[in-house]
């Protein structure tokens, strides 16, 4: 812990005053342009892999970077997106899984949950890409969790759409939704083109988004 403390200390002493102008404006409103689910895991930093700001992303992070189809009994994860969506206004929506994804580990490998009765629960929300994946063939494990990663991605695209509040903002065509997958060891991010349903390089396609209904972003 006391390397957490320190990092505090460094920060007041270094990157505050850096950016003291910035937090000036940031301490009483916020605007992020975009939503960014990902997952918990260490590894994954959104601000850094985005190179953002404080005040620019408004983040979700939970086990399998998973958003819950809406239901009668909507949970945090879409409070947050309601938030997002209806109140923030943001333009964007990123779903970023990534490579050796502990969870998606556990539901390729089909690991017993029994002992993880929370994590076995939450990850029912990703039933619908476990039942795709299982029905494919694969090469190699490491190709079996791979492809799980990417189908659980559209699987959480699938699931947002069932929000209200995004898909009011769908229809307004205030909204992009991107489906991306970081690969830890390259740095590299592949991204859903939703016109071809298949993963292509980021850096190769930046213009790539797994369903445009905001012109505007598009650039
Ligand atoms: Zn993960």
């Amino acid at each position: 812990m006391q390397n957490i403390i320190d990092g505090f200390l460094k920060f007041q002493r270094e990157a505050f005053p850096q950016r003291s102008e910035l937090f000036k404006q940031l301490a009483s409103t916020q605007s992020p342009g975009t939503l960014f689910v990902t997952c918990s895991d260490s590894r994954v930093v959104p601000e850094l892999l985005t190179q953002q700001e404080p005040g620019d992303l408004f983040v979700i992070r939970n086990a399998g970077n998973i958003v819950p189809s809406y239901g009668p009994e909507p949970g945090g994860v879409s409070a947050t997106v309601e938030y997002a969506v209806a109140v923030l206004g943001v333009s964007d929506i990123v779903i970023c899984g990534h490579s050796d994804c502990g969870a998606m580990t556990a539901i390729s490998t089909c690991k017993c949950l029994d002992h993880l009765p929370a994590v076995a629960n939450w990850l029912r929300h990703a039933e619908s890409a476990k039942v795709i994946n299982a029905a494919r063939q694969h090469a190699s494990p490491a190709d079996h969790l791979d492809a799980l990663v990417r189908d659980n991605v559209i699987a959480q695209l699938a699931n947002l759409k069932t929000h209200p509040s995004v898909a009011l903002a769908l229809e307004q065509g205030r909204l992009n939704l991107h489906g991306w997958v970081y690969d830890i060891e390259s740095g590299a991010i592949a991204a859903l083109d939703g016109n071809s349903q298949r993963f292509v390089s980021l850096a190769e396609y930046p213009q790539t988004c797994a369903l445009a209904s905001h012109a505007s972003t598009a650039a």
